[in-house]
């Protein structure tokens, strides 16, 4: 069945809707109450307090499409065929309600009744025991036994302490071509081959501090499946970014190029990763985080670069991602309408964001040249971690991007002695800061636009920082 992204969301919640789920608005891609987490990135992740029992909803059965970040992806963007770095979980909750029985037939069921899929290119994983789950795809849903194959540790689903269980993941076989044709490839292989698209959690258990599961009283369900890739499976296209969630975008990119998407792989990679990362930068601005140099303004600044980047390999030489905007809100906006009502907030911010990096991009990328000129007669394929420390200080260069540009030309970066020279840089910033207590920060020009993200601490930082690049 061809059906368009929005209506696939919408046809989503109504399916739970009708089975006594209350649709949930998605919430902010900033967690409000979570300083652990710099986004949202699952379904369930604005929804903890509900199943730790910190909170009891209304109604135990809740659906959502949630705006997700996850920029551990960020290698996989453009390369696979679908990962992203934003993209929308549909997630269908109970908490203490319903269990696997009825979260396994209702996936399967919305999947071949009403999204009519072909059952016979589904496949799932459960984990290893779970004894329970196989009976239930085997000999009620009637999954032959050879398409139900069993895990370890993707088919567990845990994070420290607190509510854990084993899940279920259901894949969609999209052909060999799709395949890394390895004789062990199978559900949940790496490929694009078998896609997975949903990922049902069975919460039962309680780790305790002692290492050991206890059963919980009451056992929730947290599943989540992606649109982009379920979009991909029902419009027949090869990948995420063919879907109609991702198109328009590519097009109007090829328009400002004056090139087409489709011509050349390796362009075709920088379209998609335009298209992401505008995305991305796009929802995080309608949320409220602005491009800056911390946490997840410096993400945000981050992707907006490497989008730029990207986009001058396509010829374009010009600020154009603010000229995209507009087809994002023209793709999504009727579902997120804070995107629609930011939409002139977000083309101006990153307006100014494009003409400040262009500024200084040519100077930098011009005085890298040099230096690998320079290096190379001296034998060495090394840019000092001082060198990529002026850059990332003088002209905005995230050290990925130096690693980027230098690897380009066979020299790689000295990644310890940069970090050393930004914890100096911090150090000082900071004694700096505690020196200067009352006097207004000037950190930087859009961070007058409107309220600055919040901070979320040096550790952080580097961690998502490392990530990133
Ligand atoms: P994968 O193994 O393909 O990376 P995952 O196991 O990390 O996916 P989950 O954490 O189980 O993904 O998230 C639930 C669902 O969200 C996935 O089944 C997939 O449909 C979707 N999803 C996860 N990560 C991404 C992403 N980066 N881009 C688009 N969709 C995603
Ligand atoms: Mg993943
Ligand atoms: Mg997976
Ligand atoms: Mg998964």
């Amino acid at each position: 069945k061809k059906l368009s992204g929005q209506a696939l969301r919408r046809a989503y919640k109504q399916f739970f809707a009708d089975r006594g789920h209350s649709i949930f608005p998605s919430a902010s891609l900033v967690p409000h109450d979570d300083p652990t987490l710099l986004w949202i990135n699952a379904g369930m992740t604005p929804l903890k307090s509900y199943f730790d029992g910190r909170e009891i909803p209304e109604n135990p059965r809740i659906v959502s499409s949630q705006k997700c970040i996850r920029t551990n992806d960020i290698e996989n963007v453009g390369h696979t065929a679908r990962h992203q770095t934003f993209f929308e979980m549909l997630g269908n909750f109970s908490f203490g309600d319903y269990f696997k029985q009825e979260a396994i037939t209702w996936a399967w069921t919305f999947l071949t009744d009403v999204l009519e899929m072909d059952p016979s290119r589904l496949s799932v994983t459960i984990y290893e025991d779970d004894d329970e789950a196989f009976q239930i795809w085997h000999e009620q849903v009637g999954l032959p036994e050879n398409r139900i194959y069993r895990g370890k540790e993707d088919n567990f689903w845990e994070i420290g302490l607190g509510p854990c269980g084993p899940d279920s993941e259901i894949f969609y076989d999209r052909g060999e071509v799709f395949g890394c044709h390895q004789a062990d490839c199978q559900p949940g292989c790496d490929c694009d081959r078998y896609l997975e698209i949903w990922n049902l959690v069975f919460t039962q258990f309680n780790k305790e501090a002692n290492g050991e599961y206890t059963p919980l009283p009451k056992k929730n369900i947290d599943t989540g499946c992606g649109l982009e890739r379920l979009a991909s499976v029902l419009q027949d296209v090869p990948n995420n970014f063919e879907t109609d969630l991702f198109f328009p975008i590519i097009q109007a990119t090829g328009d400002i190029a004056g090139r087409a998407y489709g011509d050349d792989p390796a362009a075709d990679i920088h379209f998609k990763i335009v298209a992401d990362h505008l995305r991305t930068v796009a929802f995080a601005i309608s949320d409220g985080v602005l491009p800056g140099n911390e946490g997840r303004s410096y993400i945000i600044r981050r992707l907006l670069r490497r989008a730029v980047r990207s986009g001058r390999r396509l010829g374009i030489e010009a600020p154009f991602m603010y000229r995209l905007v507009a087809v994002v809100d023209d793709i999504m906006g009727a579902d997120y309408p804070e995107l629609h009502e930011k939409r002139s907030l977000i083309e101006r911010v990153v307006k100014t964001e494009e003409e400040r990096f262009h500024e200084t991009l040519s100077e930098g990328e011009a005085l890298l040249f040099d230096w690998m000129e320079g290096l190379k007669q001296q034998g060495s394929q090394v840019i000092g971690g001082a060198d990529a420390f002026r850059l990332y200080d003088t002209y905005g260069f995230p050290i990925d991007l130096t690693i980027e540009i230098a690897s380009e030309s066979g020299f790689t970066v000295d990644r310890d002695g940069f970090d050393a020279e930004l914890a100096n840089q911090r150090a000082r910033a900071r004694a700096a800061r505690q020196a200067n207590e009352g006097m207004s920060s000037q950190r930087g020009v859009l961070e007058t636009f409107t309220e600055a993200s919040t901070f979320v601490g040096y550790d952080q930082f580097t961690v998502d920082a490392r990530v990133i690049g």
